[in-house]
């Protein structure tokens, strides 16, 4: 048999902004500042704009495979630099705004950052720990606020004196593109090195119409943080669509995006469970107010979606569909879209498939193994570790960190407790660390925590583990009570009796004012655990 015969053409991120430039000029990207003012410009300007931005880092002294870290908000600066760095060849390294200094600290000096972009907005925090990483050079602080301070590079003015014409160098495709570090609540961060292969592929898989459908008619808001998994790709899949993009900048508050999504006419939006629920908490409140004809989907990721979510936001019209992935995923790995065969069914059953984690995007393989190791049947009941495998899963961290997170036959270990049922569905049971183990047995907290929140005076619920004498564990339900609500724990005990085995019912409640978060919105259950760690056994 004679070999192909195709070119091989390299799968990067220059051929993405290239076709945004050629074939969509004039599509807007609309970026909201902190004061309110909606900046403009379009994807002809963007490309232009890349070009004088590796102008001048290279001018800067960056060169192939340097790492440059961006410390900013969602924006059309932080889009340039989205291209702009990669295509250059060199690495963008997304700085997580929400982490605390001593952790910026140790991921900047492990990914040997050289110059940091920061937002003027942002200058604190950059400097509360950028003198402890010897490897950065230069800041370049890009003005959102204010001017920039005398003596510190502007942005603007090292794009203003270079040309906007680059010759972008032809890049491996398998060449390291982007660097985003693990939200882990455990050890140190981990990095994972996105390759231009990674994250065209991703954008084109995810792009797919049972996917995340994008295409030039869409306006995207992506609310998910530029620095938390490549903002789920959002910024590559509007490239290669050709789609309008919506930028909301620091204010993330339910009536600034619902605000901008209404005077933007935004198609599509994505975000954690958190900006939802504060989104239906206010449409709940005043469900006339915007005018959100122009949306056709949200998609929920992160965290779970609790079915309260879905089912409250389709009262207003919306539609939000959930979506797991993870930083190593690149992100996204399965989505929760019913299929065809469900056309006839009632909507308490689309509700319970929209209520999973979905089955796996294209060129994403999923399946879920024992304590021993086995591979477990796909029966929607036998608990286990996810593990995922695919073009755009990492095949390793920074350094070579945590080997252990891959199985010999080149699996990734998600660290998800899973259920995998008949058509593919996953449901995530529990982060593994967070797992309750009560008496031997499992126990689903997502599974009590999505029932707690269809209570009508449950605005959240986070469900951990409490240590227990005789069980071992026991679960524990943190809530917190909707504005001007109230529940007793025997209304919620009552809520959730019939629904679950008896030992799966919680031991306690407590009623917080809020449940502790990670960086990226994900309950911070070790946080808990240690809060109430002498609960049970007094
Ligand atoms: P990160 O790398 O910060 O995006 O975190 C990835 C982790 O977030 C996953 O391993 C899950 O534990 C959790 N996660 C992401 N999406 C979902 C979802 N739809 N439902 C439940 N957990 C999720």
């Amino acid at each position: 048999m004679n070999p192909g015969r195709m070119m091989d053409y390299p799968l990067t991120l220059t051929h993405l902004l290239e076709r945004a430039r050629r074939y969509f000029p004039r599509t807007e990207i609309v970026s909201r500042y902190p004061d309110g003012w909606l900046h403009r410009q379009t994807w002809a300007d963007t490309y232009a704009r890349a070009g004088r931005l590796a102008h001048a880092l290279r001018r800067l002294g960056v060169g192939p495979g340097d790492r440059v870290a961006t410390l900013a908000w969602n924006h059309h600066r932080h889009l340039e630099a989205y291209f702009g760095i990669p295509m250059m060849g060199a690495v963008l390294h997304t700085l997580n705004l929400r982490l605390h200094a001593n952790e910026l600290t140790y991921i900047a000096r492990h990914a040997e950052d050289s110059i940091v972009l920061c937002d003027r907005s942002l200058l604190p925090q950059l400097e509360a720990f950028v003198g402890n990483v010897p490897s950065v050079r230069h800041i370049v602080v890009m003005a959102d606020d204010g001017p920039t301070p005398a003596g510190k590079l502007d942005y603007e003015a090292l794009l203003a004196a270079e040309s906007p014409d680059y010759s972008w160098p032809t890049l491996d495709e398998r060449s390291a593109c982007a660097i985003c570090y693990t939200s882990g609540t455990t050890g140190n961060p981990k990095g994972v090195i996105y390759t231009h292969r990674s994250n065209v592929l991703h954008a084109l898989f995810t792009s797919l119409p049972d996917a995340v459908p994008v295409s030039q008619r869409d306006t995207l808001l992506p609310v998910v943080p530029m620095f938390h998994a490549n903002a789920w790709g959002y910024p590559h899949m509007a490239a290669n669509a050709g789609a309008r993009l919506v930028f909301p900048g620091p204010k993330l508050d339910p009536e600034s995006l619902l605000d901008l999504m209404e005077r933007e006419r935004v198609t599509r939006s994505a975000g954690v469970p958190t900006v939802w629920l504060g989104v239906l908490a206010l449409l709940d409140a005043n469900p006339k107010k915007w005018d959100l004809s122009s949306v056709r989907e949200m998609i929920v990721g992160g965290a779970a979606a609790p079915p309260a979510l879905i089912e409250g936001l389709g009262r207003h019209g919306l539609t939000v569909t959930q979506a797991w992935g993870m930083t190593e995923t690149n992100p996204l790995g399965t989505i929760a879209r019913p299929k065809a065969d469900m056309d006839g069914s009632s909507d308490a059953e689309r509700l319970a498939v929209r209520a999973t984690q979905g089955f796996a995007v294209p060129f994403v393989e999923t399946r879920h193994t024992g304590e021993d190791g086995d591979v477990l049947p796909w029966d929607g009941e036998r608990m286990g570790e996810l593990e995922v495998r695919g073009p755009f899963v990492a095949s390793s961290y920074v350094g070579d960190e945590g080997k252990d997170r891959w199985t010999a036959d080149g699996w990734f270990r998600t660290g998800d407790v899973v259920t995998i049922d008949a058509g593919g569905y996953v449901r995530i049971c529990d982060r593994s660390k967070d797992v309750i183990k009560s008496g031997g047995e499992w126990i689903s907290s997502v599974a009590l925590e999505n029932a707690l929140m269809g209570h009508a005076s449950v605005l959240e619920a986070a469900v951990f583990a409490g240590r227990h004498p005789k069980w071992d564990e026991r679960p524990i339900a943190a809530v917190v009570l909707r504005k001007g609500a109230a529940a007793t724990e025997a209304d919620l005990a009552k809520h959730l009796e019939g629904k679950f085995a008896k030992f799966w019912m919680p031991d306690a409640y407590v009623f917080v004012e809020q449940i502790p978060r990670t960086s990226t919105g994900k309950f911070l259950k070790s946080k808990l655990r240690e809060l109430y760690a002498g609960m049970l056994t007094k």
